[in-house]
């Protein structure tokens, strides 16, 4: 297994039937190897910088059923909210105080904001903090909307795959299309826009050979950016009874993706903070080099609740972001608080 380790800190390439293989018979010390190996490679290209992102939950309205999350359009316990332009700006000036040069907006898929609405949002906010980037995660919408919101200032655009294999997909969405996923990855990437695909792990009945599916479609689709994260059960869905993703497993595939896309910004995501109050450093030691933290407000945060006990984030957001700083720090890197955009663009 050590070749084959070996073989992906090399070519950064391994084939479907290696990848299998590879998930199938790791030992606990080759876990650790592959591990060095991830952070070996990222030494290379961002050396020890954890790049910073401020999130702005900004509605949890959804059209959408996805079976795992919280916020969908069936679950009729949670509470919906939207934030005027007025409350996101404000968040802004907050952040931007601190030191955060990137706002990811993200919400469900709420029609309520048309292009209309979006354009003038982001023209104000990219007006008033030009050196910031604007990062958006709002779902699926059409080609010429994607093409709009890039028009008015948008930077880069996440929205994960979720996975990759078709049945699975099939199975956790509802009146959605696999094939209009993929669509949008492709659309985002060819506007112009820094994209972030991603997957969930441990999700019902999602095996290792899905996790290749999703490990091959990144090396194809080189986006500039991968989230993922476990799956952690929400009480109000159909899928409450099953146990939570692997924090192991999402810190293998955390490494196997720095192997296989040296250069992806990667980021130690909420899902694996919550999980494990020390899930984001296990995500750092396996080769991630994001952190996004939660700029919305308490009452907000608490009604964006994708799934159960979100990490437990003090009001006050300069201790928070002292205290992730410190906790960095300790794991050996350091907080860079500039834009931080794919190497390929810096
Ligand atoms: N509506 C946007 C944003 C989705 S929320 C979109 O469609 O892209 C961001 C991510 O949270 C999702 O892509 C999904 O991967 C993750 N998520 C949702 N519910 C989850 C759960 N129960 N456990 C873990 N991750 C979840």
């Amino acid at each position: 297994m050590k070749k084959i380790i070996d073989k992906l800190y090399s070519e950064n390439n391994l084939n479907e039937s290696e990848l299998l293989n590879l998930l199938n018979n790791v030992s606990n010390n080759e876990i650790n190897y592959l591990h060095i190996k991830a952070i070996e490679t990222l030494n290379k290209t961002y050396g020890k910088k954890i790049f910073l992102r401020g999130l702005i939950e900004f509605t949890n309205y959804c059209k959408n059923n996805c079976s795992y999350c919280g916020i969908r359009a069936g679950n009729k316990k949670c509470q919906r909210y939207r934030l005027s332009e007025k409350e996101i700006l404000a968040i802004c000036l907050e952040g931007y105080t601190l030191g955060y040069r990137t706002f990811v907006l993200q919400g469900g898929e709420d029609p309520y904001y048309s292009d209309t609405i979006l354009t003038e949002l982001i023209k104000e906010i990219k007006k008033q903090y030009p050196d910031c980037a604007v990062t958006l995660s709002i779902g699926e919408r059409s080609p010429t909307s994607y093409k709009t919101l890039y028009n008015s200032g948008a930077d880069r655009f996440l929205i994960r795959e979720e996975t990759r294999s078709k049945e699975l997909y099939n199975k956790l969405h509802p009146n959605m299309s696999y094939e209009n996923r993929e669509f949008c990855l492709h659309e985002l990437k060819r506007i112009g826009y820094q994209i972030g695909g991603g997957f969930m792990v441990g999700l019902p009945f999602q095996t290792n050979a899905d996790y290749v599916k999703d490990l091959l479609f990144l090396k194809q689709l080189q986006p500039h950016m991968i989230g993922i994260g476990p799956f952690i059960p929400h009480k109000d869905t159909s899928l409450s009874k099953y146990p939570p993703g692997s924090i192991e497993m999402t810190c293998i595939l955390l490494s196997i993706l720095r192997l296989l896309l040296p250069e992806v910004l990667l980021p130690a995501t909420t899902a694996l903070g919550t999980l494990d109050p020390l899930g984001w450093e296990k995500g750092f030691y396996a080769g991630a080099n994001v952190v996004m933290l939660n700029l919305s407000p308490p009452d907000a945060r608490e009604k964006y609740s994708l799934y159960e006990g979100k990490a437990n984030i003090p009001d006050d957001a300069i201790k928070y972001l002292s205290n992730i700083k410190s906790r960095i720090e300790k794991c050996g890197f350091t907080l860079d608080t500039s834009r931080g955009d794919h190497i390929s663009l810096q």
